[in-house]
C-alpha cells in the first residue's frame, strides 16, 4: 500500500547540500517548503536546482512551496546576543532602543504600542517567556515579567488574544512574491492573514507576477479562525500553524481546532497541512517520542493531506531518519483509517457540476467494486482533488501533460501525479497511452479494475464528463 499523507520537509541549512537533499527525496517527501524568513534567493535557487536532480535520479515529482515572512514581529539584539529575565522583574520593549540589556530590548515593529494595552499579556519565544504590560510611555512598553529564562536576539513576540493590525503581506511578501513566481514555485503560504482579502491579494500579486501558484492560508491568528470560512473561499489549501496559533488562542484550544480546520477545509474541497513541532524532539534526537508519534499518526486520522517538518529537516541533526520516521508512522496510522466511513459523509455532499458529479461517482464505484487504481485523465487537478476530499482508500493517480499541475497535486492525500505523454485527440489512444503508462510506472497491472475520468471530446481542457471501468489489458473501445 502507497504512503497517501504527504510530507513536508523545510529546506535549511541541514538539508540543503545534494547529498542530504537525495536521501531526503529517497526518504520521501513529498513538498519542500522554502522559509522566506530565512537565507538570500540564491539559497533558495540552489536548493531548487539540487532538489531537481534528485527527483530526476528518483523519478519523483515534489512540490516547492515559498512561505512568506509575514508581519512576524520580533525583538532586536542584545548585548551578548542573550539575557536572563528574571520572574517579577521590569522590563522594556522600545523600538527606538539600540542594543538590549537585562532591562529593555528593541523592536522591529514600532506599531506594537498602538496595538497594545496595560494588562495586555505578550509571549516572546513562542510563549516562552510570558510579560504583562503595565504601562506605556512615548515609545516604551513597560512589563513585568510573569516566566522569566533565557531570552535571545530576534526573538519573536505574539499578543495573547490576537488583535495586532499589521496587514498580512508586508513589502517584504510582495517583494517576495515576485521571486517566488521567478523560481516557479508551485504554492505560496501567507503568513498571518486575518481574512479572504489577505489571500485573495496574493493570488492577485501572483498572477500579476506571471504565477498560478496555489495559495496557502496559514491559519495562526485569533482573526483567522474566526474568518475561517471567508479564508476558505479564496485559498487553496490551509496550514494548521501550531506554533504561532498555540500563543495565539492558547496551547489548550489546538487539538480541537486542528480537527475542526481540517474538516472544514475537506467540505471546502482544500488541502490542508498541519504544522510545527510535529517531530521536534527528533531536532537532537534520532528517535521520536511517544507523544509525537501519537501526534503525527492524530493528524492523519484528523484527515489532514500533508504533515509538515519545519527545524526538524531545516537544522535538525537527524533530517533523514526523521522523515523516514514520520512516513513510517503516517503509513500504519492510514491503515486504521475507516474507508467505509465514506458512505455516511458521501450523501449529505451537495454539488451541481458535472465533473463534481463524475468525481463522486468515481469515488462511490471505486469503494463499492473494490478497484485497483482511480486514474484522473485531468487538465488542471481539479478531479483528483474532489475525488481525494473523501478518503475511499484506493490511491488516485492524476495524469496530466501539465507538468505544473503534476508539481501541484503532489500535496493531496492519496494523489500521485503520473506523466501523460498523449496529447492528440484521439480517445481510444490516449486510454491505450494512460494505461500504458499506468502499466510501467508499476500502479498497476494486468488484470486489474480501474476506473478512469476525463473529458469528451478529447484534447479540450476542462469539462471532466465521462467514467469508465476498465480491466487493465483487456481495453477495447466502448
Ligand atoms: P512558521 O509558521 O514556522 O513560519 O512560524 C508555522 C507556525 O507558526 O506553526
Ligand atoms: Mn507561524
Amino acid at each position: 500500500m502507497l504512503r497517501a499523507t504527504k510530507i513536508v520537509a523545510t529546506l535549511g541549512p541541514a538539508s540543503s547540500d545534494a547529498q542530504t537533499l537525495d536521501r531526503l527525496v529517497a526518504a520521501g517527501i513529498d513538498v519542500v517548503r522554502l522559509n522566506f524568513s530565512h537565507g538570500t534567493v540564491e539559497d533558495h535557487k540552489k536548493r531548487i536546482e539540487l532538489l531537481q536532480e534528485a527527483m530526476r535520479k528518483h523519478d519523483r515529482t515534489i512540490g516547492v512551496m515559498a512561505d512568506l515572512q509575514g508581519p512576524k514581529i520580533r525583538i532586536g539584539k542584545f548585548v551578548g546576543s542573550k539575557v536572563l529575565l528574571k520572574t517579577g522583574q521590569r522590563f522594556i520593549l522600545d523600538a527606538s532602543s539600540e542594543l538590549g540589556d537585562t532591562t529593555r530590548v528593541g523592536l522591529d515593529y514600532p506599531e506594537l504600542i498602538d496595538d497594545v494595552r496595560p494588562g495586555d499579556t505578550l509571549l516572546l519565544d513562542d510563549g516562552r517567556i510570558v510579560m504583562d504590560v503595565e504601562h506605556l510611555e512615548e515609545s516604551e512598553i513597560h512589563c513585568i515579567v510573569r516566566h522569566g529564562g533565557e531570552l535571545s536576539n530576534n526573538k519573536g513576540i505574539n499578543r495573547q488574544g490576537g488583535g495586532l493590525s499589521a496587514p498580512a503581506l508586508t513589502a517584504k511578501d510582495i517583494e517576495d512574491i515576485q521571486i517566488a513566481a521567478e523560481l516557479q514555485v508551485d504554492y505560496v503560504a501567507v503568513s498571518f492573514p486575518k481574512s479572504g482579502g489577505d489571500l485573495r491579494l496574493a493570488r492577485k500579486l501572483l498572477h500579476k507576477a506571471g504565477s498560478q501558484a496555489l495559495v496557502i492560508a496559514k491559519i495562526e491568528r485569533v482573526e483567522a479562525v474566526a474568518n475561517l470560512e471567508d479564508i476558505l473561499h479564496a485559498c487553496d489549501g490551509v496550514m494548521v500553524a501550531r506554533g504561532d496559533l498555540a500563543v495565539e488562542v492558547g496551547d489548550a484550544a489546538v487539538p480541537a481546532l486542528q480537527k475542526k480546520i481540517i474538516r472544514a477545509a475537506r467540505e471546502h474541497n482544500k488541502f490542508t497541512i498541519t504544522a510545527t513541532q510535529m517531530m521536534e524532539s527528533m531536532i537532537h534526537s534520532p528517535v521520536p517520542t511517544r507523544a509525537e508519534v501519537s501526534d503525527v499518526a492524530n493528524a492523519v486520522l484528523d484527515g489532514t493531506d500533508a504533515v509538515m517538518l519545519s527545524a526538524e529537516t531545516a537544522a535538525g541533526d537527524y533530517p533523514v531518519e526523521t522523515v523516514q520516521a514520520m512516513a513510517r508512522i503516517c503509513h500504519e496510522a492510514e491503515k486504521s483509517t475507516d474507508p467505509a466511513a465514506l458512505d455516511r459523509h458521501f450523501l449529505d455532499r451537495v454539488f451541481t457540476r458535472i465533473d463534481k458529479s463524475i468525481a463522486m461517482a468515481a469515488l462511490f464505484t471505486a469503494h463499492h467494486l473494490q478497484v485497483k487504481a482511480i486514474v484522473a485523465l485531468t487538465q488542471s487537478g481539479s478531479t483528483a482533488l474532489w475525488i481525494s476530499r473523501l478518503d475511499c482508500g484506493v490511491p488516485i493517480y492524476a495524469m496530466t501533460p501539465d507538468i505544473r499541475t503534476r508539481y501541484k497535486v503532489s500535496i493531496y492525500r492519496g494523489v500521485y501525479p503520473l506523466m501523460m505523454r498523449y496529447v492528440g485527440k484521439d480517445r481510444d489512444e490516449m486510454l491505450f497511452e494512460a494505461e500504458e503508462e499506468l502499466i510501467r510506472s508499476g500502479a498497476v497491472e494486468i488484470g486489474d479494475l480501474i476506473v478512469l475520468t476525463f473529458g469528451e471530446p478529447i484534447g479540450q481542457a476542462g469539462g471532466t464528463n465521462t467514467l469508465k471501468l476498465i480491466r487493465v489489458g483487456e481495453h477495447a473501445s466502448a
